[in-house]
């Protein structure tokens, strides 16, 4: 990887910051839960001391109450003892405060010796003391009325247990108030109070349907109580001393939650519900950190890979911004040109791998390239070079590159080294034409035996004439003339064996493979001496047929000369195989029938080589172009082969079909150069 991006060498720590990142998160939570579980905790004793502070309030007030009520409750016993002397008019009186007083179970007028004067009982129930009599409770009468009689105020007694007849029972309680009168003791009256009833009817009507009041003693011994419609499982508790004169007891009072669940009040509920709403909230957090810890997995994997794949590529990549700098190159690319990826990043302008000698035509290049204009998608050559000075050619294909945003940013090219490929391609063509040269001298060898054969008429006929001539010479100075003409044609024959010998020679000599503009029939007619000489020795008649006016074809000369040779070549033989009767070939040059057709620019030419051999069988035909096949004895199989090659190379097509009634027609075709010039 370049030095733009980070080597993924962080495997280790990113392991340990993920396990730090995940203490860090359980620890959060765990602070949370328990700030959480605190304040929970704390606004329930918030809620309890609140509610214990009001049921304490409420027992003060209930004390209050039943305190004033007790003051009124001794005022209305004086007035009545002063008011109403009789003891009939004292009871009428009585019996009307009874109906008024529900605490009250008996009142009674005693003279100063504690004999009854008058008694009424409360008309809300049976007599209290109908069923033990009023005696058993003489002694709590008595003490109570000594000591109002020493405080001169009023005084109560202790409670005690009455069993009524209905086999219940009354806790009640005595008063006593003394009457004085001008320092003078003039009787008692003596009230008798139901504990339960006092509950009710001075306290009760302030309790809540879920409290409780009850009188106990300072054991806790419960003498009575009232009240706690709807009980609940919490409760709180208060206790007030009553301090009577005579008496002393405690006012206890219970209140119960009538709601014991998990959120008692408001506030509770608030800081739980605030509590889930937070948890929850670090739940999501925690959802998304785990997402985005997972994208960032997912991301180092797709680097890695990224990373992996570019490190095994051998092609060279490299990033240019729109402003020309290397942003970006790959391993392979610094490898092939030897340069580190920090000496090509960055404002090296013109790149060191551009050999000097082309760095103004690669400049202007690039100036192209960066106004825009896209590259070939094939990708064009150039040549590089390397740190050592070396120059190497390379084939670029270029791409915008596209950033996140859908912008071009700049410029990936991916950079091959077909400096390889050439010097294969280089190998395989001096290998082909070495192939060529050796099947042509192969040609050679096989007409020498022709060229003796063609040679010999001219040496035959030069040696006849010399001796001709030798002759003449003794017949005199008169036969001057005849010896001229011998010489003459001595000459024309040697003339004529010199230009079968410079035929063949023409032939072999390895000529520039350039291509050049060559006229058909030029090509037929440098063959032509070759081919005649094969075909006298065979009897075979050879008609050519080109006609004028065709346009030049582009091509190198000595391959498609050999093309065409080989072509007549292999027709003869084939004749000559089958003992064919009066054998001909036609050499024949057209323009290809698809270029007239077409009207293209460029038009084709064909060459056709027509025998009336045996044809080719079947089986032959699926082998015909493998190199190394011949039905030849003496063959060696790579002519037809090597003629598509030469065709091919020229862009052409060489194929054959058999000819009416018998024979092959093979036919090629070339491309042809510029328009043909007008007959
Ligand atoms: P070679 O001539 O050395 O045998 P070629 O590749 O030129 O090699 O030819 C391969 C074979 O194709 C020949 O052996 C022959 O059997 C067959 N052949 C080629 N041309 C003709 C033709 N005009 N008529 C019949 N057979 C042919």
């Amino acid at each position: 990887m370049s030095a733009t991006l980070p080597a993924p060498t962080f495997a280790l720590p990113r392991r340990r910051s993920v396990v730090m990142r995940w203490a860090l998160w359980i620890l959060l939570a765990v602070l949370v839960v328990a700030l959480l579980a605190t304040l929970v905790w704390l606004a329930g004793r918030y809620e309890a001391s609140q509610a214990q502070s009001q049921v304490e309030r409420d027992a003060a007030d209930a004390l209050g109450d039943l305190r004033s009520g007790l003051t009124r409750n001794v005022q209305t016993l004086q007035a009545l003892h002063s008011g109403y002397t009789t003891p009939g008019a004292w009871s009428e009186e009585a019996r009307r405060l009874l109906r008024d007083h529900r605490e009250w179970v008996r009142l009674e007028w005693r003279d100063a010796a504690l004999g009854t004067i008058a008694a009424v009982d409360t008309p809300y129930r049976s007599p209290v003391f109908a069923r033990l009599g009023r005696a058993n409770s003489q002694a709590d009468v008595q003490q109570a009325c000594q000591n109002s009689r020493r405080t001169n105020g009023p005084s109560y007694a202790r409670s005690y247990f009455v069993p009524l007849v209905d086999g219940l029972g009354l806790e009640v309680m005595e008063l006593c108030v003394a009457h004085v009168t001008a320092g003078q003791l003039t009787g008692y009256v003596v009230a008798t109070y139901a504990l339960s009833e006092m509950l009710v009817g001075m306290i009760g009507p302030q309790l809540t349907r879920s409290q409780e009041v009850s009188f106990t003693e300072a054991d806790g011994t419960r003498l009575a109580m009232h009240g706690a419609a709807r009980r609940g499982s919490r409760v709180f508790m208060a206790q007030q001393l009553i301090d009577l004169p005579g008496n002393t007891m405690v006012l206890r009072m219970d209140s119960w939650r009538t709601a014991p669940d998990l959120f008692p009040n408001f506030l509770t509920a608030l800081v739980t519900g605030m509590s889930i709403a937070l948890v929850s909230v670090l739940w999501l957090l925690a959802h998304d950190m785990r997402r985005r810890l997972r994208a960032e997995l997912d991301l180092a994997e797709a680097l890695a890979f990224r990373k992996a794949m570019e490190d095994s590529l051998v092609t060279g990549l490299r990033a240019r911004d729109l402003q020309g700098r290397t942003t970006y190159v790959n391993p392979a690319f610094c490898q092939m040109v030897g340069f580190n990826a920090a000496e090509l990043l960055g404002e090296a302008h013109p790149p060191p791998y551009w050999p000097p000698e082309f760095a103004e035509e690669y400049g202007k290049r690039q100036a192209i390239r960066l106004a825009g204009n896209v590259p070939p998608r094939e990708g064009f050559e150039s040549m590089f070079m390397r740190k050592d000075g070396t120059r190497f050619p390379v084939l670029i294909i270029e791409a915008p590159l596209i950033n996140a945003q859908g912008v071009q940013s700049g410029w990936m090219s991916a950079v091959l080294d077909i400096s390889e490929q050439r010097r294969v391609e280089e190998l395989s063509r001096a290998s082909q034409e070495r192939l060529q040269a050796t099947a042509r001298l192969a040609t050679v060898g096989e007409m020498a035996s022709l060229l003796s054969h063609e040679l010999n008429q001219p040496l035959a006929a030069i040696s006849s004439y010399a001796t001709g001539s030798i002759n003449l010479l003794q017949d005199g100075p008169h036969a001057l003339a005849d010896i001229e003409q011998a010489m003459k044609r001595i000459s024309e024959q040697a003339e004529r064996a010199g230009r079968v010998i410079k035929s063949v020679h023409d032939f072999v000599r390895r000529r520039d493979k350039e291509r050049e503009l060559v006229a058909p029939q030029a090509l037929v007619e440098a063959i032509l001496p070759l081919v005649n000489l094969q075909a006298r020795k065979l009897g075979v008649r050879v008609d050519t047929r080109t006609p004028p006016g065709l346009p030049e074809v582009l091509c190198d000369r000595t391959m498609v000369e050999q093309v065409l040779l080989n072509l007549a070549r292999n027709a003869m033989q084939a004749m000559d195989a089958a003992h064919a009767e009066d054998p001909w070939l036609v050499l024949e040059v057209k323009l290809a029938a698809s270029a007239q057709l077409s009207r293209e620019a460029k038009a084709w030419v064909e060459f056709v080589v027509a025998d009336c051999g045996p044809g080719i069988p079947e089986e032959v035909k699926q082998q015909l172009f493998t190199p190394f096949f011949t039905t030849k004895a003496e063959g060696m199989g790579l002519g037809l082969s090597l003629c598509r090659t030469v065709v091919e190379q020229h862009g052409g097509f060489l194929g054959f079909e058999p000819n009416h009634p018998q024979g092959t027609i093979f036919r090629f075709t070339l491309p042809s150069g510029p328009a043909p010039a007008p007959p």
